[in-house]
């Protein structure tokens, strides 16, 4: 057994490495950091060429709440002498593969993280959580769960799992031969736009046919107006958690657009692409692009997978066929299975999800001395904000704050002019405000 330390995190994606990266300031506060990759990467699966970040650099691992800190993008463009020439990029955004070697690059500094640490099960006992990796047991006195989102396959498109219909958050994980096949993509986010785009420019070969499909009734742009942008805001987010369940669904889905939407730049490419190959170049239209449809079942044949689905706009039924079949159906969040000792003692959201309060404590019944607190666990209390990387600092200091019942980074905001309308959020204008105006 090791030493008991203050905080173990489990699983180290940006959120709890965001976490550790803060937590340096804190000396009095001993941790850990357990991931059971081997090294820093992010989303593996998902590091294709030509994809971008959705967030601006800005929005890196501390800034927001310590510019100062040698973990930010700007120490990490620096220490790698690559500033001046990053400015003359004039980027406003980076590529993935920028953001995870910057976020590899901090990794590795941090001693208190630790790779090839399988988080296996976690105990409570007395007054401390026993935490069995695959390289021992360690203790603590609270934890910080980080083990992110897993790939989210409808229930009805399981049984097709296999060689050729796969999720596409393994797509760089395996090798993947696309040439003469007949694809269909399902899932117009993102993430299908950023395999549409490599698949059309034959990343994976020449494909003899390429569908994609999408639920929406568009391939829909990401909304980043500026007060769209009002959403990943600390202020909102404060707000937004004291709003009533019912409100805060209704509102979570009609700001989907906000983070899941696909960026211009990636859907100009691929409207370029498009023109190029087919209005320029007259290609064999061999590609098509099909909103509004909902796949409702699928079955295997011996070469291949035929689809039943459901046009929304005409209402009509329609089959489509493939040999392989990438489903960027996003992703879920789900409880990490290293918790099952402690499972019957954590509250728990209607929707079987962990019940967070305002700075990201699990609600439990065990010891009030220990907190768990959980990073990327909160939509449905927290808003749209929480899985994105936009806050991913803010929350990392409200935590800290928190564990160390003391305020170790000055979140406080200036007032703004934009009022939700919350309870106490309004004050009313007295007559001498509009004398004084006057
Ligand atoms: C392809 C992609 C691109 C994205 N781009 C953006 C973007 O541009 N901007 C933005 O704001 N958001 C973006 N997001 C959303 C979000 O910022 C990322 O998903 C982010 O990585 C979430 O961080 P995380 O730390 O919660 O989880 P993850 O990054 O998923 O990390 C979780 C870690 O926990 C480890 N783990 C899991 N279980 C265990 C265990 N039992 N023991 C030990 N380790 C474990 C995993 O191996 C993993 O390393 C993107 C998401 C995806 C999928």
């Amino acid at each position: 057994m090791k030493k008991l330390t203050d905080l173990i995190g489990v699983g180290v994606g940006p959120f709890n490495l965001s976490v550790a990266a803060l937590l340096e300031r804190v000396p009095h506060l001993s941790s850990q950091f357990f991931d059971n990759k081997k090294e820093f990467i992010w989303h593996e699966g998902l590091m294709l060429p030509n994809t971008y970040m959705q967030t601006s650099y800005l929005k890196d691992l501390v800034t927001a709440v310590e510019p100062a800190s040698p973990y930010s993008f700007m120490s990490y463009l620096v220490k790698n002498k690559k500033f001046y020439r990053f400015l003359n990029t004039e980027m406003q955004t980076i590529t993935r593969a920028e953001f995870s070697d910057y976020l590899s690059w901090t990794a590795k500094q941090i001693e208190q993280v630790k790779f090839s640490h399988a988080v296996e099960e976690i105990k409570h006992v007395k007054d401390r959580f026993v935490v069995t990796t695959s390289q021992g047991d360690f203790e603590s006195k609270h934890l910080c769960l980080g083990t992110g989102k897993s790939a989210y396959v409808p229930e009805y498109l399981k049984t097709s799992l296999g060689d050729h219909c796969f999720h596409a958050s393994e797509m760089g994980l395996r090798n993947i031969d696309l040439t003469g096949k007949k694809v269909v993509l399902v899932g117009g986010g993102q993430t299908g736009a950023d395999i549409f785009l490599n698949a059309l420019r034959g990343h994976w070969g020449q494909p003899a046919q390429l569908d994609w499909l999408s639920r929406r009734a568009n391939f829909q742009a990401l909304d980043e107006a500026a007060f769209a942008n009002e959403f990943f805001v600390p202020q909102y987010v404060e707000q937004f958690y004291h709003l009533d369940q019912v409100v805060k669904k209704r509102e979570i889905d009609a700001q989907k657009l906000t983070s899941d939407g696909i960026t211009t730049e990636a859907l100009r490419a691929i409207y370029q692409e498009l023109y190029d190959k087919f209005e320029v170049q007259k290609q064999r239209k061999w590609v098509r692009l099909l909103p509004h449809r909902t796949v409702t079942s699928m079955t295997q044949r011996f070469d291949g997978f035929n689809m039943d689905v459901k046009n929304s706009l005409n209402g009509l039924e329609e089959s489509h066929s493939g040999t392989v079949v990438i489903l960027a159906t996003g992703f879920e969040t789900k409880l990490p299975r290293c918790l099952a000792p402690i499972m019957d003692q954590l509250n728990l959201c209607e929707d079987g999800l962990l019940q967070l309060d305002e700075n990201f404590k699990v609600q439990w019944q065990g010891n009030p001395k220990n907190s768990i607190y959980a990073v990327n666990a909160g939509l449905g209390s927290h808003g749209i904000a929480d899985p994105q990387l936009s806050l991913a600092a803010w929350r990392s200091a409200k935590i800290i704050n928190d564990l160390a019942g003391e305020c170790c980074f000055d979140i406080s905001e200036s007032s703004n002019v934009m009022e939700w309308g919350n309870e106490g959020s309004t004050t009313p204008f007295s007559v001498a405000d509009f004398v004084s105006v006057a």
